[in-house]
């Protein structure tokens, strides 16, 4: 029985070990590229272990949460990208045991490597902020780091006649911690203020991020904090957001000049 679609080489079967000079965990932007870029020096032997048939375009996200573009758009056929040659193990990798070289998938296949590319991407860890996970999609309260939750984004933004329409950037700082984009808070938050400006919405835009600079090369800081004037955005920076309650309405943000102090903000 075989149980991977293979793209290029000969099919492998169900806890069958396999053998490739460069082995990618990982099938998105990082581990196709990859993939494409060895290829294109003539190196073949891969194999890119991937589960998903579908690829993402994530970057599109900020733009259907705008409302400019649809979520079925990021998508494609994850074999269309997958370079000639390269073979396809529809798995996902469960354990890497770098003393044998070998990666183990959940299926139980064994593929070995000389050579492994770790490119499984960043998971959004939604407990990190208290109340988050229960009612992102609803009450007024979405992502765009989500292919179901960035139409909701511009559902709500649409929704919103007044008020405070509030954005916020987590943490990137700090060890541990990491991000899809940087930039995508802002480029939301940039959009959503010129829908409502269009419309002549009296709705305030509050864009609170827990780093110290709306944006870290100073060039472009300064750039980005006269488009924040001209649209009236208020900027609140060492704002980290931490809990999210959807009755009442309100954000909680850790003030990271502050130790120990909180600030609520209420929003629309
Ligand atoms: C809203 C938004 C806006 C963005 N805007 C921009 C932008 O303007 N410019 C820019 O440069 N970047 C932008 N990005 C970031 C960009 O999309 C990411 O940097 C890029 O997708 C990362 O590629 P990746 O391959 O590392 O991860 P992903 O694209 O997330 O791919 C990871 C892949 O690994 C697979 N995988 C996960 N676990 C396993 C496993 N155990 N075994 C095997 N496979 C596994 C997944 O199925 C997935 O296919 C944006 C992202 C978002 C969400």
């Amino acid at each position: 029985m075989q149980t991977y679609t293979e793209v290029g080489s000969a099919p492998i079967k169900a806890r069958e070990t396999v053998r490739h000079r460069v082995v990618i965990i990982g099938g998105g932007t990082a581990g196709i590229t990859v993939a494409a870029q060895l290829v294109r020096k003539g190196i073949h032997d891969i194999a890119l272990i991937e589960p998903s048939d579908k690829h993402y375009y994530q970057p599109l996200w900020t733009l259907v949460g705008a409302g400019v573009a649809k979520a079925e758009q990021s998508v494609r056929e994850e074999k269309r990208f997958i370079p000639k040659g390269v073979r396809w193990v529809q798995e996902e990798a469960v354990e890497i045991d770098p003393e044998q070289k070998l990666v183990c998938t959940r299926n139980g296949t064994r593929v070995a490597y000389d050579f492994l590319v770790v490119a499984p991407g960043v998971v959004s860890d939604w407990d990190k902020i208290a109340g988050a996970a229960d009612t992102l999609g609803q009450n007024g309260v979405s992502t765009n780091y989500g292919y179901d939750l960035a139409p909701k984004t511009w559902e709500f933004i649409q929704q919103t006649q007044e008020g405070v329409a509030l954005f916020t950037m987590p943490n990137t700082a700090e060890p541990g911690y990491t991000i899809k984009c940087g930039g995508a808070p802002q480029k939301i938050a940039y959009m959503a203020a010129d829908y409502f400006r269009m419309r002549g919405r009296p709705v305030k835009v509050i864009y609170a991020t827990a780093g110290g600079l709306l944006f870290g090369v100073p060039e472009f800081c300064k750039v980005l904090e006269g488009v924040c004037e001209r649209y009236g955005i208020e900027v609140l920076t060492k704002h980290e957001l931490i809990a999210v309650d959807p009755n009442r309405k309100v954000a909680t943000f850790a003030l990271k000049d502050k130790p120990g102090e909180t600030r609520e903000i209420e929003f629309d």
